[in-house]
């Protein structure tokens, strides 16, 4: 029985992934040990945020991290960073920027919802480029010289949204903004795995990254990481920690934040909103130990066993199954292309309102396509999904 339930609320079978819509990724037992042996004490939080500091720190070779409540407060958390430094009137004015440098150069085709996280800090984009691609008018991406070009006194940072196909790619932009001494803020939420990009995308000499803790290394669902220079990841944290001490006695880590610096205390910064407790960075941590381990590689045959399955079982509806199989570290998937007369808006939409609702992956419903991601799947989740689609697909 659903805990679900006791409030009327029917659980789905999620088949789209670990979109946060749908509550994210399922996390493993050990990540809800941690979460449940954390609650057990009390610890001061900026304490365990600088221990956090070095897991993190040693795991993505960045100088300093912090657990954020996603990776969207890890982009309004480092923007934050990148716009107050440890200047405590800036902090007390954001998300006012008005009489210090603000603006975020960032690419027309890098632009995205998420971005809404980094005005927020108070950030004022600037954009280069065009979408010539898009609007079918020409061949060419963003170029770094573009960035260049808008730099200005009023510049405060770069916005890059990490892809491995991006432009300009962003070792080259990093040279560019360095050259005059700007940082880059790297939106890389959804870019794990591979695991390796967990160090490549620091290696590129990127000044903070954000990843979400919730996607692909399963931790709770509202925990990210921020990760990248020191003294921004101090600012970072001083911007989010609850501020309500007295200054005489309060010891945030040394290692980020140097109190002999700072002519006093700052009050609660924009990102205390943005707070993290305990259990979440002590789940967050022991997810992201369990990720870099390869332990969820195990789980991949299984997977594409039970897309076989699916597929074997829907082979007499009308639809075109194809396995796009995972590379030894992503999830493989099952692409259902529709092949009779049903819309697969529809369609969809059936999945969503019957027993028990279905959601699917819905990317390319515009295509006819309905995608099935097997991260939330079990055998008896698959079974029950097998009724659902040929209910539906006829
Ligand atoms: C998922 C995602 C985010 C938001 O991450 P959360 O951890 O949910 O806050 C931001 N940017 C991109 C590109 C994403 O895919």
């Amino acid at each position: 029985m659903s805990i679900y339930r006791e409030w009327g609320v029917e659980p789905i079978i999620n088949v789209s992934g670990s979109v946060t819509r749908l509550g994210g990724a399922p996390m493993p037992e050990a990540v809800l040990d941690a979460f449940r042996s954390a609650a057990a004490d009390a610890v001061p939080l900026d304490e365990l945020q600088g221990a956090a500091s070095r897991v993190i720190a040693e795991t993505t070779g960045a100088e300093a991290g912090i657990v954020t409540s996603g990776a969207a407060a890890a982009l309004t958390l480092g923007a934050a960073a990148i716009l107050a430094g440890f200047n405590l009137g800036r902090m007390e004015r954001l998300p006012h920027t008005e009489d210090f440098p603000h603006e975020f150069v960032v690419a027309r085709e890098h632009r995205n919802g998420y971005d809404h996280a980094v005005r927020a800090a108070g950030a004022r984009f600037v954009e280069v480029g065009f979408q010539e691609i898009v609007a079918g008018a020409g061949v060419r991406r963003a170029e770094a010289w573009e960035y260049e070009a808008e730099f200005g006194p009023k510049t405060a940072g770069v916005l890059h949204v990490y892809d491995v196909h991006a432009a300009p790619p962003l070792a080259e932009l990093v040279r560019v903004a360095h050259a005059r001494g700007l940082p880059v803020l790297v939106d890389a939420a959804g870019e794990l795995p591979p695991r390796s990009n967990l160090k490549a995308i620091i290696a590129t000499g990127a000044d903070l990254v954000a990843f979400s803790g919730g996607k692909a290394i399963r931790g709770p669902q509202a925990t990210g990481i921020l990760c990248g220079r020191r003294d921004l990841i101090g600012s970072a944290l001083l911007q989010m920690l609850d501020m309500d001490d007295h200054f005489e006695l309060w010891e945030p880590p040394a290692h980020l934040i140097d109190k002999t610096k700072l002519p006093g205390m700052p009050r609660h910064g924009i990102g205390r909103a943005l707070k993290v407790s305990k259990e979440q960075i002590a789940a967050l941590l022991t997810a992201l130990k369990l990720f870099t381990s390869g332990a969820y590689d195990r789980e991949l045959t299984g997977m594409e066993t039970m897309l076989k399955q699916i597929a074997a079982a829907l082979s007499s509806s009308p639809v075109c199954s194809n396995l796009i199989p995972g590379d030894g570290q992503t999830y493989p998937l099952l692409e259902l292309t529709l092949t009779g007369k049903s819309n697969a808006f529809d369609v969809c939409r059936a999945l969503r309102r019957g027993k028990p609702p279905v959601q699917v992956g819905h990317l390319r419903l515009a295509q006819g396509v309905l995608m099935i991601n097997p991260l939330l799947l079990n055998e008896e989740r698959a079974r029950a999904l097998i009724g659902r689609l040929r209910e539906e697909i006829t």
